[in-house]
């Protein structure tokens, strides 16, 4: 059974007055536990919109999202913050879920606090996450702007496991990152999946980037997802 299941979802944004643009025209996608699912596409294609959809971020005009059987289309909330121990994000920007005022070792711990997790519990499984991305434990005390992108990067993707997700969303988690620490950070990704199981929706616009993790690729054009198939299928030349 697939971990998640989008089934035709339409999504549309409120431009001025009365007028909509329609940003996803009936798009379905499924990702299976422990699969990488790619989504390609050109700039504006709905890449975005599509994850934003998944993590409730956006309104689904009509179609559904499933997640391990629950409908969560709709999910906000209380039902939403529920969602956050099976379902996380890594975005492009790691400053978009790193709080610069607050230390690696608070921004860790935080997403546990707030659960009721205890301060020497929030602290065994920071130091669990931060050895998980390859970062040393003393990283708890310095900010995160004291650290190069892609270690920004892999305080975010600590940020992104410490509640022990089923499926993480990835929005170009790589493409602000010079090519070395690009093939690092996506070993990163790659280690992650065998040794946890994790899922991920893998938002690209780079081809390369997608045949090295993903097992399937959408392919999305104007709002639609136009192919769908192996990268290998997917990436190469017509
Ligand atoms: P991608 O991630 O593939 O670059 P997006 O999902 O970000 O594409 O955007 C899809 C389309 O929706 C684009 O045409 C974009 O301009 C439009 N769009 C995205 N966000 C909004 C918004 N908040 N309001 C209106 N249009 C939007
Ligand atoms: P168990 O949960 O019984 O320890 P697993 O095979 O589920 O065994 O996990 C192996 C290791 O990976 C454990 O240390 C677990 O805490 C960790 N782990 C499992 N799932 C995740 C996840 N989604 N994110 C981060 N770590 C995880």
């Amino acid at each position: 059974n697939p971990l998640l299941e989008v089934d035709d979802v339409v999504v549309d944004y409120r431009l001025r007055g009365r007028a909509t643009f329609r940003a996803l025209k009936g798009v379905s996608v499924t990702v299976g536990p422990g699969e990488c699912v790619g989504l390609v596409g050109e700039s504006g294609s709905g890449k975005s919109t599509l994850g934003k959809a998944v993590l409730g971020l956006t309104t689904v005009a009509s179609g559904r999202i499933t997640f391990d059987g629950t409908d969560i289309t709709h999910a906000r909330g209380a039902a939403r913050r529920r969602l956050a121990s099976d379902i996380q994000v890594v975005f492009q920007d790691p400053y978009g879920s790193l709080d610069p005022t607050m230390t690696v070792g608070e921004v860790l711990a935080e997403p546990l606090v707030v659960t009721g997790a205890t301060r020497a519990q929030a602290r065994t499984v920071v130091a669990e996450m931060l050895d998980r991305v390859r970062l040393p434990t003393d990283a708890v005390h310095r900010y995160p702007s004291e650290f190069s992108g892609g270690q920004r990067q892999r305080i975010a993707i600590a940020r992104a496991l410490v509640r022990r997700p089923r499926l993480i969303v990835c929005d170009e988690p790589v493409s602000a990152l010079d090519l070395t620490t690009q093939a690092t950070i996506l070993d990163l990704f790659l280690d992650l999946q065998r040794e946890t199981g994790v899922s991920y929706l893998f938002v690209s616009h780079d081809l390369g980037v997608v045949r090295r993790l993903c097992h399937r690729v959408a392919v999305m054009y104007q709002g639609e997802i136009v192919e769908t198939g192996s990268a290998r299928q997917v990436t190469q030349d017509p």
